[in-house]
């Protein structure tokens, strides 16, 4: 009979199956503990959460200091949760210290103390950009989350609604910018809109296809 309780996790125990027993009102489970060791308790104990890991206290103790996970270092324990699993006081690279479960450790579930999260996702954000931006319509694109970027990178003295691609008060020209490693490799005037914003593009897919983060920083400088 396939039990609906097979493969789920109730605190530090995993439900591998169910056995035969001869008395059908106590459901028997073999269940293996985050530690590795399997034991054999009631469907009740387990989903009440009466039995919560293997029972071997010692044998849960694994001694970590010192050992790296990811960017985190393990300093030293500071107890346990309701579960059985023991805390570890850790340092990240980045300076912050965090109290993770030796378990998320050991598993390679956390491997920082959130800032590895956050890195990755400012990549994604960037490929977003990108992605969108190879649309061809880079003057309407939204991220994931439905955030204007154009709204975001459009600097103030920004006029057409393209990046990179201005009106002079005076003049009534258009100036064409693409600001990339340091300097300006584009940096011309246009009589009109379509000829500044055609010499933008083109910029854009000489240089920007290349390295896109290097792009984020200069509009961010522009
Ligand atoms: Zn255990
Ligand atoms: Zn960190």
């Amino acid at each position: 009979m396939v039990d609906s309780v097979i493969g789920e996790k109730f605190h530090m125990l995993t439900v591998i199956c169910q056995l035969e027993s001869h008395d059908k009102r106590r459901k028997l489970l073999l269940c293996q503990c985050d530690c590795g060791r399997y034991i054999v308790a009631s469907r009740g104990e387990v989903v009440g959460g009466r039995k919560r890991n293997c029972g071997n206290k010692s044998h849960h103790y694994i001694d970590i200091s010192g050992h790296q996970f990811g960017r985190l270092t393990a300093i030293k324990e500071v107890g346990e949760t309701s579960s059985g699993d023991k805390k570890w006081l850790c340092q990240c690279e980045c300076g912050n210290q965090v109290v993770v479960k030796s378990y998320a450790l050991r598993k390679g579930l956390t491997r920082s103390c959130g800032c590895l999260r956050r890195e990755l996702g400012q990549k994604r954000f960037a490929n977003d950009i990108r992605f969108l931006a190879n649309k061809g319509n880079s003057t309407s694109f939204l991220s994931a989350d439905g955030v204007n970027l154009v709204s975001l990178r459009k600097g103030e003295r920004n006029t057409s609604g393209v990046i990179g691609v201005s009106k002079e008060k005076k003049t009534g020209w258009w100036n064409a910018r693409l600001y990339f490693n340091g300097k300006y490799v584009l940096l011309k005037t246009f009589d009109s809109f379509e000829e500044a914003v055609a010499a933008r593009k083109n910029a854009e897919a000489q240089y920007l296809q290349r390295n896109y983060q290097v792009e984020q920083h200069s509009v961010a400088n522009d």
